[in-house]
Formats: C-alpha cells, structure tokens, sequence
C-alpha cells in the first residue's frame, strides 16, 4: 500500500493556457516541521507512510506523488486597485485528491520555487510565514470560517535571502480550488470566448453544482458567489479577522478565505485597524473590508460580461443589479451573526441601533472586541474598559431588556452567545511568540500548544484563560509583511 494518493487532474484538462507544466525544483535537506494528521487521514492518506522519507520527498517537492501533474496556474489580479498578469509565481499544483468520501482538495506547494509565472522571484518562502498561515488557516476553521488549510510544513535545508537570511520552508496548502477573481480576469482579458464559457462551466461543476443547465445559468454563478461571498466577509468581520491584502488574485470563486501573508486579529475595537506594512493609505482596513469585497465582486462580474448576455448593455445591466445586492446581502449576513453573539434569537427594528451603540462604546473606551463578547457570554465585565460608566450601564439594560422579551431563556441565550463568540482567537503576541521559539530556537512546544488551544475556540476552557489575556503595552503596535 501507498501513501494514499488518489489524484485526479481536472485542472489539467482545461485548455493549455490556464497554466503552465512544471518541473520540481528539489531542496537539498527536507524536513518535516508540521504535520496536520486529522486533516490528512480526511485526505485518505496514511499519516506513517507521509512522514517517512519518501512521504517528506513529496511534502518537499522533491518527488511528485503518483499520478500527480505539477502545474503553475494562470491568473491575473487587481493589486492595491492595479490590474496585472500574476499566476503562481511560487507554488505548484500537484492535483486534486479524491478523498475516501469522494470530495476533490487542490494539492498545491507554497514555497516549491521558480516556475514560468515568477517574474523577478526567487519562488521561495520562509519558515515565520508558512508557520504563520498553518496557524492561523487552521485558527479559521476551527472557528467555522470557510478557509484553505494547511496540510503540512517542511523546511528545505536552503537559505532564502529577504533582508536578512531565513530557512527556506514549503507549506502543503489544500483548498477546494485555487480558481480565483483574478482567474476569471485573465481569461477575460487573454482568453477567448469560448475559454471563458469552459471556466465558468468547470467552476460551476467544481462549486455550484446545484445550479442546473439553464440559460441562465452564468447569472446564478454570479449572485452565488456573490452571496458566498457577502457570507464570508461576514464571518470575517465577526470575529475581527483582518485579511490584509484583499486583491482580486486573493479572492476565492468557492467562498474560501485564501492567501495568508500580513492578516491578523483586531484587539482594540476600530474599524480603521490596520496590520499590514504596505497597506500604507489603508484600502484593507478592518472597516473596508466589506466594500473591498463589493469592488472584488464587481470586478468578477465585469470578466463574465460576455456570458451573462449577447447584449453588452444588457449584461451590463444584469450585472450591475446583482453587484447592487452585494451590500444588503453582507449586512443581513452580519446582522444574523451578530444577533447570535448577543443571545438573541428573533429579530428586532431597534437591533441594528444596540449593536452599533455597543461598536460606538467598545471603540471610545478602546476595549479587545473579543474579550468583550467573551466578557458579554460570560457576565464577567469587571474588566472591561467601560464598566461602571453610564453609557454603558445604560446600554446593558437595554440589552437585558431586549433578552427578556424573547422566548428562550437566559440559559439559551449563554450557550448561542458560547456557540457565537469565540474565546481564543489566534492574537498575534501569541502568535509571534510561537513562531519566535519555532525559527530562532527550533522549539516547536509553543506552537503546538497554541495550536491545541485554538482548535476549540468555543470551548470556553480553563486551559485558554491564558491565551485571552492582552499584549503588553510594548507589543501593540503590530506590523505584518507579506513576501517574505
Ligand atoms: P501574494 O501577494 O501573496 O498574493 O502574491 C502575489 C503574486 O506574487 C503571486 O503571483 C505570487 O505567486 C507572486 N509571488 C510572491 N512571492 C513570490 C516569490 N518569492 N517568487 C515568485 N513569485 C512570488
Ligand atoms: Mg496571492
Ligand atoms: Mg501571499
């Protein structure tokens, strides 16, 4: 018996210019780092026969797995606002796995090196990144967020030269596809009519096989992944996640948060937070993220113009009163979910008024968004920022009031909000902690430790005490990269 490799390729049997073959580019000294073994006995692969010699080969791209087809996918991309060709300038795609349920994961390596589409890039990556997308992919969906994840880390015994030195790493990323916004834009631009017709109707088989055959049919991609979409930004604005660099090659057309480079947490309540180092004049701030997925959307919608109607005009039309949808959708999406993490279960006029006046609170008095919905669920508000004050006081019986006049009782109401507000979130002291002793010590004990707390971010346990608490005032000012 094998490892367990089961691939089908039906990325490689769209037309030759969706992506280019690859070679392997094989690392001199692969080591397995991490390994994500639930994830990969889902995968129908054998966790022993993975973390051999030969298993690690793979993991490195050092050998291609049977029946593998490495390819570098064609894409291109709004970056910062700028259109541009891009495409897979260091990763490849081995194929796609059917697993033992038969559900098909992309097998792609992030880090293998140079390939057609790497313009001045080395097609490398370092150790600190790909630790920091395992962490915080696999934070995601354990907190129930549509995401890739993160199969396995190896380091590849080279250095890669940034600013300094850094040990060379390659990460096993698996999504349910890599098709992206900047997909559909390249072969819009570049492609043919009938090219773009075989990728809308592959990405309609691969995600949206409930939208039958019908004329209509490129115009219900559309407002599903629209809605996907709307859906997914939601969940990210719930839990304060911050994207970072939200450009149409980083969106998915399966409603899949993709591309970790310089995302992060919010701590402090307020929309203009910002991690990312190049994100100068903040276009993928917290609060913009919404709207950013709008102009992502609108850009999507534009490269299926051809499709939606003989008539330019008409499509034109169609599609702008699907994008008009967009912002109703993600805030009916937030309003649900932000209902839940206040206990309330039936819907109110005044809700959207006592969600925004808690928002107004958190961010005057500079309160942790997620210890605040923890501190909520819990009725522990002793250390809240705003406790004691009037505003506050006054807000919380409104609050109160509000639960009563529901059905279900105040026990209901705790285990919605336990179920609705995480208690661990990947904060990035503790994630830069972790990935600290991983690279400059080879300690790889606090990873795991933060990886085992933040696989059960509802679970409310004394265990993850430690990991609410906040940075030290010197760690506050956060500053991510990406590239690296
Ligand atoms: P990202 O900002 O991570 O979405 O990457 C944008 C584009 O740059 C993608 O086409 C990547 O494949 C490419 N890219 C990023 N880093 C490298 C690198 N070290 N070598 C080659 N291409 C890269
Ligand atoms: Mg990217
Ligand atoms: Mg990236």
């Amino acid at each position: 018996m094998g490892i367990g490799w089961n691939f089908d390729n039906s990325y490689a049997r769209l037309p030759n210019s969706f992506y280019a073959n690859v070679e392997l580019n094989p690392v001199s000294l692969p080591k397995l780092i991490k390994l994500n073994k639930t994830l990969a006995e889902d995968l129908g692969l054998d966790i022993d026969k993975l973390q051999s010699e030969k298993g690690v080969e793979i993991l490195a791209g050092n050998t291609a797995p049977e029946g593998a087809q490495p390819l570098a996918q064609a894409y291109a991309g709004h970056q910062f606002g700028h259109f541009t060709m891009l495409g897979d300038g260091r990763a490849l795609l081995y194929g796609e796995q059917i697993t033992p349920k038969g559900e098909r994961f992309d097998i792609q390596l992030k880090g293998s090196g140079r390939t057609p589409f790497s313009r001045g890039g080395d097609g490398r990556a370092s150790l600190g990144p790909m630790l920091r997308e395992y962490i915080i992919s696999e934070a995601m969906y354990a907190l129930g967020i549509p995401t890739t994840r993160s199969l396995a880390v190896v380091t590849t015994g080279n250095t890669i030269i940034r600013e300094t030195e850094l040990p060379g790493a390659i990460l096993t990323r698996v999504a349910s596809s890599h098709i992206r916004v900047g997909t559909f834009q390249y072969v819009a631009n570049w492609g043919s009519f009938e090219d773009l017709q075989v990728l809308a109707h592959y990405t309609i088989l691969r995600h949206y096989s409930s939208i039958p055959n019908s004329d209509n049919r490129y115009l219900r991609l559309l407002q599903e992944v629209i809605k996907r979409q709307a859906d997914l930004i939601a969940k990210w604005q719930l839990v304060g996640f911050i994207h970072g660099v939200m450009n149409t090659d980083n969106m998915t057309i399966s409603g899949e948060t993709i591309d970790y480079g310089p995302c992060a947490f919010m701590d402090t309540y307020d929309p203009a937070t910002v991690f990312s180092s190049i994100d100068t004049h903040g276009r993928y701030a917290y609060g913009n993220q919404p709207i950013i997925g709008g102009w992502n959307l609108a850009r999507f919608a534009e490269s299926l113009i051809p499709l939606l109607h003989e008539d330019e005009d008409q499509a034109l039309e169609l599609a702008q009163n699907e994008i008009s949808k967009y912002m109703g959708l993600y805030e009916d999406y937030w309003l649900a979910g932000m209902r839940s993490k206040l206990g309330l279960f039936d819907e109110e006029e005044e809700d959207k008024n006592l969600i925004d006046a808690l928002l107004n609170l958190m961010q005057q008095y500079k309160a942790d968004y997620t210890n605040t919905f923890r501190a909520l669920t819990l009725n522990e508000l002793e250390d809240s920022p705003f406790y004691g004050k009037e505003e506050f006081n006054q807000w919380f019986e409104k609050w109160q009031a509000r639960m009563a006049r529901q059905q279900q009782s105040k026990e209901d109401s705790i285990q919605l909000m336990k179920d609705s507000n995480p208690s661990v979130i990947p904060r990035n002291h503790r994630v830069e902690e972790a990935l600290e002793a991983a690279v400059e010590k080879g300690d790889f004990s606090v990873m795991e430790q933060l990886l085992k707390v933040l696989s059960n971010p509802y679970a409310y346990s004394a265990e993850q005490d430690d990991y609410c608490k906040l940075p030290e005032p010197s760690n506050i000012l956060y500053r991510t990269f990406c590239g690296t």
